[in-house]
């Protein structure tokens, strides 16, 4: 598989994963976040549509993000595949996705999901600390920060993120539960859809991507 989807929570590592497959099979990582906001500041044509939409604190429409991947796949970087990531989001995304690739003569190869328990998840956000100095992250449980070692040897200034909160971890994992799970039953359907257990060593899930991607 080249061309190819990832789902995952939020602590699932979707994100590192996503850096490791473009890496390492020269595909590049199409995030709608990103392509937004460059062409936002390129001001291209759909940019500046986009800068209209959000200066009015208005929702972007689907027709948008589709054209914006479309044109993003035109590029000559993604002739060998590329990983969506963020996009589609919602089922009426996902079946115009499915009719923009299908005009041109293109498929989603599989969908990825990262799958991981809702209590570990939890564990992994709340625990998660950054350093306002170095932008290091640390964990308070997995990757304590040493008390030395920021930037010229002195402590590390540890940050505790709002969004990780116990308070708002729970919204954010429900979020995703309530925004994903009609695409895990579309791409069943579609028979795509493909289960890593991110519940593992880093070396067991990237090994579980291989076989997946196939090379
Ligand atoms: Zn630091």
């Amino acid at each position: 598989m080249r061309k190819i989807m990832l789902l995952g929570g939020p602590g699932s590592g979707k994100g590192t994963q996503a850096q490791i497959l473009q890496e390492e099979y020269k595909i590049p990582q199409i995030s709608t976040g990103d392509i937004i906001r460059a062409a936002i500041k390129a001001q291209t044509p759909l940019g500046q549509k986009f800068q209209t939409y959000s200066n009015k604190g208005k929702l972007v429409p689907d027709k948008l993000v589709v054209a914006l991947v479309e044109e993003r796949m035109k590029e000559p970087d993604v002739a060998q595949g590329w990983i969506l990531d963020g996009f589609p989001r919602t089922i009426k995304q996902a079946k115009a996705l499915d009719t923009m690739l299908k005009r041109r003569k293109e498929a989603l190869e599989g969908v990825i999901l990262l799958q991981v328990p809702e209590e570990i998840l939890f564990e992994r956000l709340t625990g998660r600390r950054t350093c306002s100095v170095c932008k290091q992250t640390f964990h308070t449980k997995f990757k304590p920060a040493p008390e030395h070692g920021c930037t010229d040897g002195g402590p590390h200034i540890l940050e505790h993120r709002k969004d990780d909160s116990p308070e708002v971890v729970p919204v954010r994992l429900e979020a995703f539960q309530h925004e994903t799970a009609p695409l895990i039953d579309y791409y069943k359907a579609q028979g795509k859809l493909h289960l890593v257990e991110g519940d593992q060593s880093m070396e067991q899930v990237r090994a579980q991507f291989k076989q997946l991607m196939g090379d």
